[in-house]
């Protein structure tokens, strides 16, 4: 078990063929992940995920900072010093040996054996199928095997050990990639997109034992996905990268409540925040194309002070209905509707500036592409962002009214 710490990570890779400028892929990138916390990292392609779980591995060196597991600064350290093990996307299996094989190699290769020890390694392993009063015993071999047949157990593939990789489908593949990992008990699970080849019920039902397994474990995780579902579900936190940096570190909720700006406003939640340009008008009204809009809860505040500020305005599609005429409601017309059993995803365009903004509908409501509709904005909904793309600072909540101010308990003895 250990904490992780990027500190001031940076990463460029040579120039390319033809280029003479070299990749730079982060830059001077913190990031710490808590001692058993499962980290989701997201982000567009190329952004650099696989390049931090590399990094951390060993399979990359930084080109300048310093990655800490637990106190110990690991960048000089070779990859099988550094107590960290990776699942890859392409599962990364030796096609020439054994389930059991795969599962153990780490372990065969965690310390080096004297030539005594290696003969008799592999005499425990040439006499396996004899009879008991024949087998030469080596106790390396047997601890190995008895943790083989533990993680076998944990991750259901007892009857696979002697199968190659080719004989197994794909979700039995990762799972033994899976294995291969836990099998060392490593201090820190990588894993770059371990779901990404399996069909879609598959990766469901895999998803679900990977958080479980972590949970048991308590491992330390760093997870990339790409995967909306995953991000939002699998891990304690999220964070989102972009252009070489950390755009976000947070709870998946606070991210999707509270995104820092418009990049994580944009990445995280399916279908992404609407946006539309909207003015101050004042604390609690903004102004979309000379309409009123109402704006309610901590963004209100917010507001104050800035009349006249033009700003982006987010509204997820769950912030808008589809609701009877009044001179409050929004009209427009709707563009398209996409029906998926549960809901309905109904883009409409806004007469007001003809903007295009999605809306969540019931299954029962019937909207047809071209019909005239009214829009209700949730007027706590809102979220502000600068010119920069920096969303408003979210004012801190008062005290409430006749309530003690709580400070952390001391106990024992104050030392200064
Ligand atoms: P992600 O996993 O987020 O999609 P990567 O970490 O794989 O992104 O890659 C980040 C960037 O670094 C990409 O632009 C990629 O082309 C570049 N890159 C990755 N590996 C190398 C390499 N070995 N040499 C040069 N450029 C690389
Ligand atoms: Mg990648």
């Amino acid at each position: 078990m250990a904490e992780v710490r990027f500190h001031q990570v940076s990463k460029a890779y040579p120039p390319l063929r033809g280029g003479d400028r070299p990749v730079e892929v982060l830059q001077r990138l913190d990031l710490a992940v808590a001692d058993g916390e499962f980290l989701v990292l997201v982000g567009p392609s190329g952004c650099g995920k696989s390049t931090l779980l590399r990094l951390l591995a060993g399979l990359e060196s930084p080109s300048g900072g310093e990655i800490y597991v637990g106190d110990r600064p690991v960048s000089r350290l070779r990859p099988a010093e550094r107590d960290v093990a990776m699942v890859f996307q392409s599962y990364a299996l030796y096609p020439h040996l054994s389930v059991a094989d795969n599962i153990s190699f780490g372990l065969r290769r965690s310390r080096p054996r004297t030539a005594t020890e290696q003969l008799l390694d592999s005499l425990h392993r040439a006499t396996r199928p004899w009879p008991a009063p024949l087998r030469i015993r080596s106790d390396r071999e047997a601890a190995i095997e008895r943790r083989v047949a533990e993680v076998a157990t944990t991750l259901e593939l007892d009857g696979l050990l002697e199968r190659r990789p080719k004989e197994l489908s794909g979700g039995q593949k990762q799972r033994v990639a899976l294995g291969r990992a836990i099998a060392r008990k490593p201090a820190v699970f990588l894993m770059d997109e371990p779901l990404s080849n399996l069909d879609a019920k598959l990766r469901t039902g895999t998803r679900a034992q990977i958080v479980e397994l972590q949970r048991r474990l308590g491992t330390t995780t760093l997870y990339v996905t790409h995967d909306q579902v995953e991000a939002m579900t699998m891990g304690h936190r999220i964070a989102v990268l972009n252009g070489g940096r950390l755009q976000q570190l947070g709870t998946p909720l606070e991210l999707y409540q509270w995104p820092a700006n418009l990049f994580v406003a944009q990445f995280i939640g399916s279908p992404p925040m609407n946006l539309i340009p909207v003015t101050v008008a004042s604390p609690g009204q903004l102004l979309l194309e000379g309409r009123r809009l109402l704006v309610e809860g901590p963004m209100a505040e917010a507001l104050g002070g800035r009349q006249g500020q033009a700003l982006t305005g987010g509204l997820r599609p769950e912030h808008l209905k589809l609701a009877p005429a009044t001179n409050r409601n929004l009209a427009a017309e709707v563009s398209h509707v996409e029906a998926l059993g549960n809901e309905q995803l109904v883009t409409c365009r806004l007469l007001e500036g003809s903007h295009l903004v999605l809306v969540r509908a019931t299954p029962d409501q019937s909207v047809t592409v071209g019909q005239s509709v009214h829009l209700e904005i949730d007027p706590s909904g809102w979220r502000l962002f600068e010119g920069e793309g920096v969303a408003l600072p979210r004012p801190k909540r008062p005290l409430e009214k006749g309530k003690p101010l709580e400070l952390p308990q001391i106990q024992g003895d104050l030392q200064v």
